[in-house]
């Protein structure tokens, strides 16, 4: 079967044939997989960009960690059953597990990252990291459900958004998914902005959100200490900073981009306004279904981040296409 994988810790990714994989224990699932969405983190490891070294020991290994499909074989419990795979496989074995249970693991293995993903048409993957997706979801609906659960933890590590004036910088998938989950929070207002984000920024309006603003077209600039809390969602370091400046009195800037090198803030704006600065990641199991839930509640909405489909052969040419931002949600079809 094709597969699209890492083989080597270098820029790059091949396509190629690869045996199909079977279960080797009796608690996996073996997955025809349906969709698969192309990720930031995917291009991170394509383009061989710092932060991924720990890959290396797994290589060769099929990429893909968000996706969505029929379970094919394996525990009866699972079995023609459509699921979605939380990618996070723990040890079950180290302190974190033993005392906070999965949300607790310090030794995680990531399906598509160290062991073999949704970039194939085949996936053998723990039985336990399969979410059941309701009757009438499909499966390119399901395969969102990765990006939205970090959205949705951000929103939640925001503390609340009730009531509160709500910037999102970066109008990507994880950034368009926070404006959904901030509304669906209750945000009085929200603002997405971006750089030179044409597209990203029309698939905001089209979803609804009506204020974007894109600091390379002379739209009107965003208002200092305008805005209670703000999501980083750009990965550009010097964002940071920025943000911090539009940041209301009392204010949570809440970071979730992954960013290649240290940011600055004003410690002293940050004491003296009182300002939090927060992280988010990943989502704890629990928000899987939370997550599910919400697609299910506006699966036309939660579609328009899906801007182009493509087959698997053709999966480079997705890469391309996230790469040049033209792109929301890359989804492959395997
Ligand atoms: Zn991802
Ligand atoms: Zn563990």
């Amino acid at each position: 079967m094709l597969a699209i994988r890492k083989v080597a810790p270098e820029p790059g990714l091949v396509c190629h044939d690869v045996e199909a994989p079977g279960i080797d224990r009796n608690d996996e699932v073996l997955i025809r997989v349906e969709a698969a969405g192309i990720c930031g983190t995917d291009l991170h490891i394509a383009d061989w960009t710092a932060g991924y070294e720990a890959m290396a020991s797994a290589m060769p290994v099929t990429l893909g960690h968000e996706f969505a499909g029929t379970v094919e074989r394996g525990s009866p419990e699972w079995l023609r059953r459509r699921v979605v795979v939380r990618p996070s496989v723990t040890c079950g074995r180290c302190e974190g597990c033993r005392q906070c249970g999965e949300d607790g693991c310090t030794a995680r293995t990531g399906i598509g990252i160290r062991r073999d993903g949704g970039f194939a048409r085949l996936a053998s993957v723990p039985a336990r990291n399969c979410v059941a997706v309701p009757e009438g979801l499909d499966a390119e609906l399901a395969a969102l459900t990765e990006p939205m659960t970090v959205a949705a933890q951000a929103v939640a590590r925001a503390g609340t958004v009730e009531g509160k004036r709500v910037l999102v910088l970066g109008p990507g998938p994880i950034g368009l998914g926070v404006a959904l989950f901030a509304e669906r929070g209750g945000a009085a207002a929200l603002t997405i902005a971006g750089r030179d984000d044409a597209a990203r920024l029309a698939c905001a309006r089209a979803l609804g959100f009506a204020d974007t603003r894109d600091a390379l077209a002379g739209d009107e600039p965003l208002a200092p200490a305008g805005f209670d809390v703000i999501f980083e969602a750009t990965g550009v370091p010097e964002v940071a900073s920025t943000a911090q400046r539009l940041l209301a009195s009392g204010g949570t800037l809440v970071i979730c981009g992954i960013h290649a090198k240290p940011a600055s803030f004003d410690l002293t704006a940050m004491v003296r306004l009182e300002q939090s600065v927060v992280g988010s990641y990943r989502a704890p199991v629990a928000r899987w279904s939370e997550v599910v839930a919400a697609i299910t509640d506006e699966p036309e909405r939660f579609r328009k981040l899906i801007s182009h489909r493509l087959p698997l052969s053709k999966a480079l040419e997705g890469f391309a296409l996230m790469r040049s931002r033209t792109a929301i949600k890359v989804m492959l079809q395997p």
